[in-house]
């Protein structure tokens, strides 16, 4: 990534740039003499004359030819042998398919496969060429040859673009992408369209065949026989007259499968603009790549122009058709997109067809101006920021570090790998490792399980399930609702019904997945928030929050809206899935657990129960997490469990750490939510009465679901004060995998739907969203729904700030400007206020321990009850003790969290973990200070090491602990009274987008972000926190979608088809400014909470784009709310933008059809 990082520092006394956030003459200058060098062994290696080499594994024999003639003789040998190149279609086979091929032969290093050579028709290229090296010779080509010739090149190099990451193209083969014969290769509609030649071999034939439509003969199947090999492929040149595209739509640009990908080819008669030929390819609209043969006939021998286009497209809408139900789903957008992709070649075409004939003298119309984008290709920019802070001003005490952007104490071990991750402890002597055996039904009672099979699997020691729990099986956070291994029904598919305890990972996974398990399928079958409403499957309590007289408020109101809104859930995705190593310690039912969790005491305390044993014979140690985001504060407890009841029962240490797609599987996510709202509003904007109704969908067990539901309730008003508001919240009992804490907690789904009510009055009432939202903002003093006094408001600074910062006033200017000289392409422009309430409102979890232990060398060794998941708390809390003690950080070490330093932790979660633990420090180390004092009064001029050793020769006390609770806390729903947070964490986003309404892919212009994180404790750690938790509602609100069968079956288990934000959704332009003066009294050193407070900022966005919609609405005669839910994908940015394309492909009736997923 080319950024330009500008970090500015701002001083408390002027606003002039002062310092940097990093100082970059401090990096180590690349030494080029100390690079990796290539193995000189393996070098010598390549100069020996090949032979064959052959690799026998347990079930897998992998060969090496190293002639044509070999491999031919092989594969006629081995008819049923794979050719494996890069492997990376293979290998996803049989790791996520459970496909196993007993022979694989590998010819990436055979010559006759690796050929490049210009034909007299084109360039013909190897079928074990590797991608980036086509990239390679194409875009070398298209430098040399006049641009007439190289059409196709360039739409093969387009596609190229947009295809997988550079790890995968540097080793996956041309040859592997044609043979693979997947319906949204990339590749192969180019190829089709351009009727390219293969050459195909077996021993005793070799044949030449043109990629057409008869080519894919079925799902994943080409002509080819059995014993038959791809040699080559020619990619031909193009002529005069004769032009080609290639598009490929996405939910991300970058490194994703295509939704919709196609080739399109068109030869004009000389000099004019009459069809002589036309094809057009896709993929994505059928189990094979497809030819629109149909349409294509119909076109030949007209004229390019608006009638010929009316009918291209009415005669795709036909040829294009879908089943309601066809795998995959979208199947609305799908068919929207083969219509507007031909359109944007149509226009392409159009232009590039005007300025030729121009030359030979013949006029053609050109394309508009208004619609020109629609004919550039998607480009990437390389995204800036701004990151602004203030300095704190200078110290008497340079080692008093509180307030400086001091580096994450673990940033380099984390940039080297040399930080130790639970998966990283070495193994021990006997140890084990566990998969766990899942259930593939939603709600079913299990009638027999047979590991008959599983047993055989080489290395397999046992399977363990409910009946080798030594405790209790049942087991839950708040309250018991579920079990360690299912019993006797399962109720999601993931539910965990036993495990298998092996050798290897490897044979512990194939032989979970060896293990049958015979149901009798349950109904109903409660998928999604709908069904659960159907069938009033509601867990208890409903809640309500209700203030003023909301009847009146309706009756006084000029006009009343009613809208919904819907918003996705979200996997965690933290980079380091659950991990457990559990120790039996052999003796008294000890057992030592290292663990990848945001609550030690909560695993402690549920593997105790499991194992019946008291909870001071369990330690749950934690380094450090890979990422926790709240996935970690519940649901590791469901792993940890089952990996200590195996290790119990085998008596010996047993490890698990999940794959992706297990992980995604078992462990839940965000909860999605609906909402429908009614809102009574005045002419100006101003909302006085609003009755909204939540629900969430909890899954299958209760777990933190009342808490979220609580917090989406205490933020259903956002940043708005509306004086008659009445809130009700259901959570929803289905039947998938339970949903749990993440980031925000519940707040960010309640807020949304306040935004999306705010954008309905808006737009009803047709004033600028900016000044309605602005006219219902909260002010010093108000009181929210739950009658909770706000002080030291910040919002209106932020939002003035903010405004500044991002120049609104004249990037709305030129925001309008662009919509009225662009159709296809439209801009939209969102302010969004955040106020996120900080405390656990479980009020017994507000409190924190610290152990503060001073070795007589002066050396401090520290332990709080928070755990470090990458946020920075370590390093705040080293900084807290270094500030207090009056000693510098270097002297301060913290090794680990755990249970026999710090008991009866609350879960690193709430954002709180740095009021409170830093508050539990600062107790700790004030105790240890007044210990000292006396030494300190002896000998002023001494060291802490002076001191600490004086003390240690009197005999004092060296450790201290430290406890902190939050005061005057405690909410009652039943009265509307007591105070549910101690402060509001603030925060105001501007965010400008432009949408392509012919695909709904978007860009991310501009971000400016201004920020309420109080006195901050470290500005770099807080900016970073601030930038994360905003891309990753980013990724909520426009990105990621979890696709659910109608029957609760995840098809989204891996980053293939779950699309977390990558580089290129940062916004191009993003600012990042704290607020400055804001100190906050209530949190350690006057901070701030900033953990999960940025993350709904991100709604700035999402907001962004329903309002570049809206522009595009308007084109189309169409004005007023719409409802558009989270996240804002492609399909619905696209779906939403109704034009006369869309209007060829109206959905088909709901409840006429079976989808294949559901909005859960
Ligand atoms: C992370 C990731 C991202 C991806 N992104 C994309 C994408 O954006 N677009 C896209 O189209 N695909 C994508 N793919 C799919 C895959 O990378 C491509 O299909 C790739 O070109 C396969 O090449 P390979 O050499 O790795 O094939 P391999 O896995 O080695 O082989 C694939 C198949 O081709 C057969 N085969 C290979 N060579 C021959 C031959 N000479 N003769 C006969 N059969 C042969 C093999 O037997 C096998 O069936 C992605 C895959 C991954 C893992």
């Amino acid at each position: 990534m080319t950024n330009e990082h500008i970090q500015e520092h701002v001083n408390v006394n002027s606003m002039l740039p002062a310092q940097k956030l990093y100082d970059q003459s401090e990096f180590i200058p690349v030494d080029p003499t100390q690079e990796i060098i290539f193995p000189p062994e393996l070098m010598s290696l390549s100069k020996q004359p090949q032979r064959e080499l052959r690799f026998v594994g347990e079930r897998v024999l992998w060969i090496q030819p190293c002639s044509l003639k070999e491999l031919l003789e092989l594969k006629a040998t081995y008819p049923n042998a794979k050719l494996v190149v890069g492997n990376t279609e293979v290998g996803i086979e049989m790791k996520f398919k459970n496909l196993l091929y007993p022979v694989i032969l590998a010819p990436a290093y055979i010559t006759e496969l690796n050929i490049i050579q210009h034909t007299q028709d084109g360039i013909e290229v190897g079928a074990s060429v590797t991608l980036t090296v086509l990239g390679d010779v194409l875009r070398a080509a298209v430098k040399k040859l006049p641009a007439h010739q190289t059409e196709v090149f360039e739409a093969v190099l387009e596609q190229l673009h947009w295809f997988a990451g550079q790890q995968i193209r540097n080793v996956a083969a041309v040859g592997g992408n044609i043979m693979t014969a997947s319906p949204i290769s990339d590749l192969n509609p180019v190829f089709m369209a351009a009727g390219c030649k293969l050459t195909v071999m077996s021993k005793g034939e070799k044949r030449v065949l043109e990629m057409d439509d008869k080519f894919f003969p079925g799902y994943r199947k080409t002509v080819l026989k059995s014993e038959e090999i791809l040699l080559s492929i020619e990619i031909p040149y193009t002529r005069k007259g004769q032009y080609f595209s290639a598009f490929k739509q996405s939910t991300r640009k970058e490194d994703d499968i295509a939704i919709v990908t196609c080739g399109m080819n068109v030869l004009f008669k000389e000099k004019s603009n009459i069809v002589q030929s036309i094809r057009i390819s896709y993929g994505g609209m059928a189990p094979v790549t497809v030819l629109a043969t149909a349409t294509c006939n119909r076109l030949l021998n007209r004229q390019w122009n608006e009638e010929f286009l009316e009918q291209a497209c009415t005669s795709l809408a036909e040829d294009m058709s879908l089943s309601p139900s066809a795998p995959g789903g979208m199947v609305t957008y799908r068919r929207t997109l083969t219509i507007s992709l031909f359109y944007k070649f149509f226009l392409t075409v159009q232009h590039k067809l005007a300025l030729d004939l121009r030359m030979e003298g013949v006029i053609l119309e050109d394309v508009r101006p208004e619609y020109a984008t629609a004919t550039e290709l998607f480009q990437l920019d390389s995204p800036s920021s701004v990151q602004l802070y203030q300095a704190v001003p200078p110290r008497h005490n340079s080692d008093d570090v509180v307030g400086h952007p001091m580096m994450h104490i673990s940033a380099l071990k984390h940039a080297t790998g040399e930080a130790i991750y639970c998966d990283d402890i070495p193994c021990y002597e006997n140890e084990l490792h566990l998969a766990l055996v899942t259930s593939t039904k939603a709600h079913a009672l299990i009638k027999s399980i047979d590991t008959s099979d599983a047993m055989t699997v080489p290395g397999v020691v046992a399977f363990i399930s409910a009946k080798d729990i030594p405790g209790s099986n049942l087991t839950g956070p708040v309250i018991y609702d579920e079990t360690v291994f299912a019993d006797d029904k399962v109720t999601c598919v993931g539910h965990i019904v036993g495990a298998i305890v092996a050798d290897t990972q490897g044979h512990a996974q194939r032989a979970a997945k060896a293990v049958k398990i015979s149901y009798e399928e349950l109904q109903p079958v409660i998928v999604t928030i709908q069904d659960a409403i159907a069938n009033k499957s509601f867990y208890q309590p409903v809640r309500s929050i209700e203030r003023g007289d909301v009847a009146q408020g309706f009756k006084d109101s000029d006009h009343i809206l009613h809208g919904e809104m819907h918003i996705g859930g979200q996997e965690h995705f933290y980079l380091e899935t659950n991990c457990t190593l559990a120790v039996p310690r052999g003796e008294d039912g000890e057992m030592e657990l290292f663990v990848s969790t945001q609550a030690a005491s909560k695993t402690q305390a549920l593997v105790a129960k499991a194992l019946g044993v008291p909870a001071n014979r369990v330690v749950c140690r934690v380094k450090r997490m890979g990422g926790g985001f709240g996935g970690k504060e519940s649901r590791s407890t469901i792993l940890s469990t089952v990996v200590a009841v195996a290790a119990h029962t085998i008596k010996r240490p047993v490890r698990c750490m999940l794959d992706r797609d297990e992980d995604m599987l078992v462990t839940g996510g965000r909860h999605p939510f609906f909402g429908h709202y009614k809102v009574g509003y005045m002419n100006n904007g101003r909302v006085v009465a609003l009755d909204v109704t939540l629900y969430s969908n909890a899954g299958n067990s209760l777990d933190l679901s009342l808490s979220i539901l609580e917090r989406a309730l205490f933020h259903m008003d956002n940043c708005y004060n509306i004086p008659n508001i009445h809130g009700t919240g259901y959570m929803c009992k289905t039947n998938l995998p339970s949903n749990s804490a993440f980031r925000g907690f519940g707040g960010p789904q309640g807020m949304m739907i306040a935004e999306s009510w705010m954008s309905d009055v808006a737009l009803s009432c047709g004033r600028p969203a900016e000044e309605v939202r602005r006219i219902n903002l909260y002010k010093e003093g108000d009181f929210t729904p739950f009658s909770q006094r706000l002080d030291q408001f910040t919002i209106d600074r932020c939002w003035e700030e903010c405004m500044q910062l991002s120049d609104f006033n004249k990037r709305k200017e030129a925001v309008e400007q662009y919509n009225r000289q662009h159709r296809w392409t439209k801009r939209g422009l969102s302010i969004i206020p955040t106020k996120f309430g900080i405390s656990f409102t479980a009020v017994f979890l507000n409190q924190a321990g610290a152990l503060v232990l001073v070795y007589s060398d002066g050396s401090v060794l520290l332990t709080h009850g928070g755990t470090e998941m990458g946020q920075g708390l370590h390093t705040k809390m080293v900084q807290v003790a270094s500030k207090t003690l009056g000693i510098p950080c270097s002297k301060i070490h913290i090794t680990e969290t755990s249970t026999n330093t710090v008991p009866n932790t609350s879960p690193t979660a709430a954002s709180a973990s740095s009021d409170l633990n830093g508050m539990a420090i600062y107790n700790a180390c004030q105790t240890l200070l007044q210990r000292l004092q006396p030494y300190k009064d002896k000998n002023p001029k001494g060291c802490w090491e002076d001191w600490v050793k004086a003390a240690y020769f009197d005999r004092v006390n060296l450790s201290a602990n430290g406890f902190y609770k939050t005061p005057d806390l405690g909410y009652d729903f039943d009265t509307n009274s007591g105070r549910p947070f101690n402060y509001f964490s603030y925060g105001v986003a501007i965010s400008e987008v432009e949408i392509d309404c012919l695909t709904g892919s978007h860009k991310n212009i501009h971000t400016s972000i201004v920020m309420d994180v109080g006195k901050s404790l470290n500005p770099a750690l807080d900016i970073g926190q601030v930038e994360g938790g905003f891309m990753q509602g980013l990724g909520l609100f426009t990105l990621e979608e979890l696709r659910y069968s109608p029957d609760g079956y995840l098809y989204t288990r891996g980053p293939g088809m779950y699309k977390i934000p990558s580089f290129g959704d940062i916004p191009i332009e993003l600012k990042v400014s704290l607020l400055r003066d804001a100190p906050n009294e209530k949190a350690i050193f006057s901070s701030k909470a900033v953990g999960e407070p940025p993350l709904f900022l991100a709604a700035s966005v999402f907001y962004a784009i329903k309002d570049a919609i809206t522009a595009a609405r308007a084109e189309s005669g169409l004005t007023g709310p719409f409802r558009l839910d989270s996240p804002a994908t492609p399909e619905r940015i696209r779906n939403a933008c109704e034009d006369k394309f869309t209007k060829l492909c109206p959905p088909a009736d709901p409840g006429t059809f079976t989808p294949w997923a559901v909005q859960v």
